[in-house]
């Protein structure tokens, strides 16, 4: 049958078999409660499954199961190259699986297939592949000592590593963390949200069939409480978390209240995309502008969700941006021709909502602005632009999640700078300018982890560290930098005589 087409994925995602359980030990368990929750498509708002509504016992289990395989050294014993070859075995069976893994995604998180199909998955066989490649390539230093010593710099891997993410990407946020993680030889034990629990809990199991061994990688789905006892636990060695800012901090206590596990956070964003008169290309700007927001229903914690543009420019450029918008059509996430899906689920649904109430009182509303395709019983917004006339009304200033644009007027580089910077996050930023001095100066200027120019959510490869300033978080994904999180230093002074 012919991919391209809706009836394709419909009639695969009938068939699909649901798996719920957590994975502990190497084997799948429903909760010793027996309490499960309701895993529901926010494509129509149908139960798609039952899942293990994970507790104590499940977290403890989990945790006790990779602390075993770790202290075993099944895992953590092997060379670097014995870890690579099964990682990437691993990355084998999840690119075999990728439609299936790529309908999970779709029916979970409603996002649009042609994304899972060409993003979400192969990004996260990738990101294993990645860290694969590299964990037999990075070593350790010898370095400068007094002469009676061999002074030793090497890195071990921490243990019992805890992920907690979130739904916007459920597979490739958790592969940012258990790609670098596992590569260098720690145990891990993931939370995925209880919004979009089940491509989590279906890798697993291939990582057993690839021979990951028992206990080494262990899936906990479950609501919140199960992050907060993995943050709280006292045998987990790190916490990495991606998630919000509030939660973000919460996480930061827990571990002060436990054994002051290490924590890492990336956190939540409002970033700004600012546009100079000198733009080289304003309709290439438009449309990026316009994907920076509503790509992945602005589910992004990276979402261009500011534009900042310059008022010479201004009622051309909002011409062209709302021309873009219109090309997102909130549409059945099954069906490949759509672009964009369906908001992860009623709560989130209410929260955009809510803000675009809240954007109507004090922004005036250029695009969008309603909720759609309600007969479907799913949870679809359209594209959303508002005129913002003050950059610190509610809408500019706090991160939405969803596909509503705050458009922000300025009429100095100095003033655009000074806007963009005036936020609690740091995540991100965009400039477009001809001028190549403008554009360096500009980028050095704006507190964010990742800055682009002429372009937005460009660097789908993984040498770019990827994090925040400020509350956006601390640490870096991706990159060898992200091998850092997973590892202790440690100094080895050897003395000669
Ligand atoms: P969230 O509410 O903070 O949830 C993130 C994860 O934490 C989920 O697994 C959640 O479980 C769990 N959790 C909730 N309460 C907890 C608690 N008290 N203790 C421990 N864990 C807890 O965030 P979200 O709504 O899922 O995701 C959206 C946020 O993620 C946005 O702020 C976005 O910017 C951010 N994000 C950041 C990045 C980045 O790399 N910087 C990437 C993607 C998303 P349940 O969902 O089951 O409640
Ligand atoms: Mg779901």
């Amino acid at each position: 049958m012919d991919k391209t087409t809706l009836a394709y994925w419909q009639e695969k995602a009938a068939a699909l078999a649901i798996e719920g359980r957590a994975f502990i030990g190497g084997e799948y368990r429903p909760a010793e409660s027996g309490r499960t929750f309701d895993c529901v498509s926010p494509i129509d708002g149908k139960v798609l499954a039952q899942v293990a509504d994970c507790g104590e016992a499940e977290v403890n289990a989990a945790v006790s199961a990779a602390r075993r395989a770790f202290e075993g050294g099944v895992w953590s014993g092997l060379n670097p190259r014995q870890r690579k070859a099964k990682l990437l075995k691993w990355a084998a069976l999840m690119r075999e699986h990728l439609d299936e893994l790529a309908l999970l995604e779709t029916l979970d998180a409603g996002k649009p297939i042609g994304d899972t199909t060409s993003v979400d998955v192969p990004g996260a066989v990738y990101c294993v592949e990645w860290f694969a490649e590299a964990i037999d390539k990075v070593g350790g230093e010898v370095v400068p000592a007094d002469h009676h010593l061999v002074g030793l710099v090497t890195r071990e891997p921490l243990g019992v590593v805890a992920a907690v993410v979130p739904w916007n990407f459920p597979i490739l946020m958790a592969s940012w963390k258990f790609g670098p993680a596992l590569a260098a030889g720690n145990s891990v034990v993931l939370k995925p949200s209880e919004k979009s629990p089940l491509s989590a809990i279906r890798v697993a199991q291939l990582a057993l069939e690839a021979g990951i061994p028992a206990g080494v990688f262990n899936v906990v789905p479950g609501g919140g409480e199960a992050g907060k006892l993995l943050a709280l636990h006292r045998d987990v060695d790190c916490l990495a978390f991606t998630g919000s800012t509030n939660v973000g901090k919460l996480i930061m206590q827990y571990a002060g209240q436990s054994n002051l596990k290490r924590v890492w956070l990336e956190l939540g964003g409002k970033s700004p995309n600012i546009v100079l008169p000198d733009c080289p290309d304003l309709d290439r700007a438009a449309k990026t502008a316009a994907g920076a927001i509503f790509y992945n229903m602005g589910e992004m914690c990276t979402a261009g969700s500011r534009l900042l543009v310059h008022r010479d420019i201004k009622d051309v450029f909002l011409d062209k941006l709302v021309e873009a918008a219109r090309g997102y059509i909130p549409g059945n996430p099954l069906d490949p021709n759509t672009s964009m899906g369906a908001i992860v689920d009623q709560l989130q649904l209410d929260r955009v909502l809510a803000y675009i109430e809240a954007g109507r009182a004090e922004a005036k509303l250029l695009h969008g602005g309603s909720r759609v395709q309600q007969e479907s019983g799913g949870f679809y917004i359209e594209p959303t632009v508002f005129d913002v006339s003050q950059h610190n009304a509610k809408i500019a200033r706090e991160e939405i999640f969803g596909p509503v644009l705050s458009v922000i007027t300025f009429d100095s580089i100095d003033e655009a700078v000074k806007i963009a910077n005036d936020s609690d996050y740091g995540l991100a930023a965009a400039v477009w300018t001809a001028n190549l001095t403008t554009a360096h100066e500009v980028a050095r200027r704006l507190r964010a982890g990742t800055v682009w120019v002429n372009c937005y959510d460009e660097g789908g490869d993984m040498n770019f560290p990827f994090g925040g300033y400020r509350q956006s978080g601390n640490g870096r994904d991706k990159s060898l930098h992200a091998l850092e999180k997973y590892t202790e230093l440690k100094s080895t002074l050897v003395r000669l005589r």
